[in-house]
């Protein structure tokens, strides 16, 4: 008879202990702040609302993609990697936290991007540039369907040259990403303990999972009875749910077969919108408010979207039995400035 052991019993009912980080750099500015939005909380009438700051992981450096990249380059450091390769939007923050922390500790970085060249490099794209990235573009339909193929052919070309490759999957969201939510949840969890504050939802935005996946596996076990939500800002709650938990699944095998706690997780997709970063008029007045009301900046594509979905599920009387959720603002200022022919628009009408 076989023995099933993951995952076993008494973590359902018993705190389970989170195996020890591995090797990681210190390149974020860590902790960083649990902060309250007092006119935000009283103007919606809900619960109070605390904002995990990680857009203050850094200056240029800002968002939740630093935390994963902690873990991921100390493994292509002890692998002897001397240039990564990534990919994502011609916008992505993922890819600009790479470029600049690979030109931080010498190494190169080559980007695969989704999206034509545009004729002059902005936000996310110029400080790829500045920090000496290289980089190549393709259409969205010849990268959604060979993403593999072009890892593999420029793992070949930057061989060939000599170099020693390391490769970084989308958002850095693989096991070893993972850890940087699971260390933040850590962070968070210890904040909690100081304030005496026992919120039951846990809100972020959701692009590649690897953030919800982090903070789902870390709460799980240190707060079980915490809802982490991950609002979709692309794919359907069907897509995440079964691709964070699959994440999950992986991690718990690589990393504690025995101890992992069964988790749940939760991707809500109502808020999506038009599709990848569209926005529509409801997520940029969120943005507007928030930026008067609290001076809290939020992009289109990530945090403004899933704040908007946050203010959405609050104005509905979902958590209106809560006294605290938190929202954890993942970055992203950059994202705002391709966006400033429509949030430039002083004619906009205040619907909040
Ligand atoms: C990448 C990103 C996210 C999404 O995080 P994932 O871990 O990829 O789901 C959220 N906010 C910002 C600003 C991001 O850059």
């Amino acid at each position: 008879m076989a023995i099933q052991l993951y995952p076993p019993l008494f973590s359902r009912y018993f705190l389970t202990m989170l195996p020890p980080l591995p090797p990681h750099l210190s390149l974020a500015q860590l902790p960083t702040p649990l902060q309250l939005m007092p006119r935000l909380s009283r103007e919606l009438g809900g619960p109070r609302i605390w904002i995990k700051r990680d857009d203050l992981t850094g200056t240029a450096l800002t968002g939740n993609k630093i935390r994963k990249l902690e873990y991921l380059l100390a493994d292509a450091q002890q692998q002897d990697a001397n240039v990564l390769i990534t990919c994502g939007g011609v916008q992505s923050n993922h890819c600009r936290a790479t470029a600049i922390l690979a030109a931080q500790l010498g190494l190169k970085a080559h980007l695969i991007l989704r999206g034509a060249t545009p004729p002059v490099a902005d936000a996310n794209l110029l400080l790829d540039q500045l920090c000496g990235a290289s980089v190549a573009f393709y259409t969205a339909r010849e990268y959604q369907a060979r993403l593999p193929e072009l890892f593999a052919h420029w793992r070949e070309v930057l061989t060939a040259q000599g170099m020693k490759p390391y490769a970084i999957p989308t958002g850095g969201s693989n096991t070893m990403g993972l850890w940087g939510y699971v260390q933040a949840a850590q962070e968070l969890h210890e904040q909690l303990q100081t304030l005496n504050l026992n919120p039951q939802v846990i809100v972020c935005a959701t692009g590649s999972g690897g953030t919800q996946a982090g903070l789902t596996l870390g709460m799980g076990h240190l707060r079980p009875q915490v809802e982490v939500v991950g609002m979709a800002v692309c794919d359907s709650a069907e897509y995440f749910n079964s691709k964070v938990q699959n994440d999950i699944d992986l991690w718990a095998n690589q990393y504690s077969p025995l101890e992992t706690p069964r988790v749940t997780v939760r991707t809500n997709d109502s808020y999506i919108g038009p599709g990848y970063a569209l926005a529509t008029e409801d997520v940029f007045n969120t943005i507007r408010w928030a930026g008067r009301t609290e001076g809290l900046i939020l992009d289109p594509v990530y945090t403004g979207k899933a704040f908007h979905g946050l203010v959405q599920e609050i104005r509905q009387g979902r958590y209106k039995h809560m006294d605290d959720v938190v929202f954890v603002h993942t970055g992203g200022i950059f994202g705002l400035f391709p966006y400033r022919s429509e949030l430039g628009q002083a004619s906009a009408v205040d619907q909040l």
